[in-house]
């Protein structure tokens, strides 16, 4: 197996990136432009691993793409390049619809271009598996749940810009023949996220006495999900999920975004207990446009067809995730200084 991870330094391509190189010894090429949410010590696990090379290019560079297809004769690619902060696509989608939607583009067509060269046998048992979200589905009432044939309906110019790349991998699958599969997963958390994002920021602004921001009265609700189920889940689902199907992941673990900062605060209380409860620092800001209210993934044909099951509870995997920020400063640490004296401030209130 020799696999191209596009996005492999963020926070998911990066796991994705370990369990490949680690877990499973499969040859990994890391394609990453390393915006700012790209970082090469979320790699520092696979660094000299013999079957492990970096490649730094962007999605969008059609003759550098072709020349990584070309060097390393992919069998498989998993697409996980990406414009993903919700907030930062309201304040400027143009990032999300270059890479998420010409960048797939891009790569769609390298991709096709090296499979048609193949021998037929290694055409047939190549994949493409392009990943994406539930925020495609758009917004749940309180009933109900995403399951692969809900309609798309995005909020956000993040999910519109995904739900494109969605529709470019279909259609590629489709038109060209070219085998794609697609996976839309719930919201991930877990080591390596980057300190703008929810569940990293509550954690890090607790430590440091600043106030934790919560939009509108805390109600929406996201399902959360380990990232390294996401990880293990994809690889199985470009393993022996079916060509030209979507499968829905998700852990089960709805949770109201408040409920999720209380959890958090509960659990630094036990592990980094200060004179007042973390819990005071909680502030309501003014929520966000577009929010949507609840996502809930349906994930049961990923678990009954390829047989998933995520390893973590919220729980469990919440407390591993306190524990991680608590020992490793010295990633954290570079990150959260460059965004305080930086300009992003601003966005530091979301998920
Ligand atoms: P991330 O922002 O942490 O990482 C994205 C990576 O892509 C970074 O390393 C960045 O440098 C790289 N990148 C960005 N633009 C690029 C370009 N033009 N060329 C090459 N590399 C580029 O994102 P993430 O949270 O790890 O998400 C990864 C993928 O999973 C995205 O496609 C996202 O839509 C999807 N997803 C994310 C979540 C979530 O909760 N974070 C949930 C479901 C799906």
């Amino acid at each position: 197996m020799r696999i191209i991870v596009t996005g492999g330094a963020g926070f998911i391509g990066s796991a994705v990136v370990r369990h490949l190189v680690l877990e499973v010894g499969a040859e990994v090429l890391t394609l990453d432009k390393l915006t700012y949410a790209g970082n090469l010590a979320n790699l520092a696990p696979v660094e000299g691993k013999p079957n492990h090379r970096f490649v730094q290019a962007d999605i969008c560079d059609a003759a550098a793409v072709a020349e990584v297809f070309s060097s390393f004769r992919p069998t498989r690619v998993y697409h996980l390049a990406a414009e993903s902060h919700v907030d930062r696509s309201i304040t400027g989608a143009a990032d999300f619809i270059t890479t998420n939607v010409i960048g797939t583009f891009t790569l769609l067509e390298a991709a096709r271009h090296f499979w048609n060269g193949l021998p037929a046998d290694e055409k047939r048992d190549f994949r493409f598996l392009h990943v994406s979200t539930d925020e495609v589905y758009g917004s749940l009432g309180a009933e109900g749940l995403f399951t692969e044939t809900t309609p798309y309906d995005p909020s956000s110019p993040y999910s519109a810009s995904k739900a494109a790349s969605d529709h470019l991998a279909i259609a590629w699958g489709r038109t060209y023949g070219l085998p794609t599969v697609v996976s839309n997963c719930s919201n991930n958390y877990g080591p390596y996220h980057f300190p703008e994002k929810l569940i990293p920021l509550v954690i890090l602004n607790a430590l440091h006495g600043k106030p934790l921001p919560v939009y509108g009265d805390g109600s929406n609700i996201r399902d959360w999900l380990y990232v390294e189920d996401h990880a293990k889940a994809l690889h199985l689902i470009a393993s022996r999920g079916r060509v030209g199907e979507t499968y829905n992941v998700g852990g089960r673990n709805e949770r109201r975004n408040i409920d999720v900062v209380t959890t958090i605060c509960a659990i630094l209380d036990r592990l980094a207990p200060k004179s007042h409860p973390h819990g005071d620092l909680i502030t309501y800001v003014t929520d966000r446009p577009g929010h949507d209210a609840r996502y809930a993934i349906d994930a049961t044909k990923l678990e009954t067809e390829l047989g998933w099951k995520a390893e973590e509870t919220f729980e469990t995997g919440i407390e591993k995730t306190v524990r991680w920020y608590l020992d490793n400063e010295a990633w954290w640490r570079p990150l959260r200084d460059k965004i305080y004296a930086g300009e992003r401030l601003g966005v530091l209130k979301s998920e």
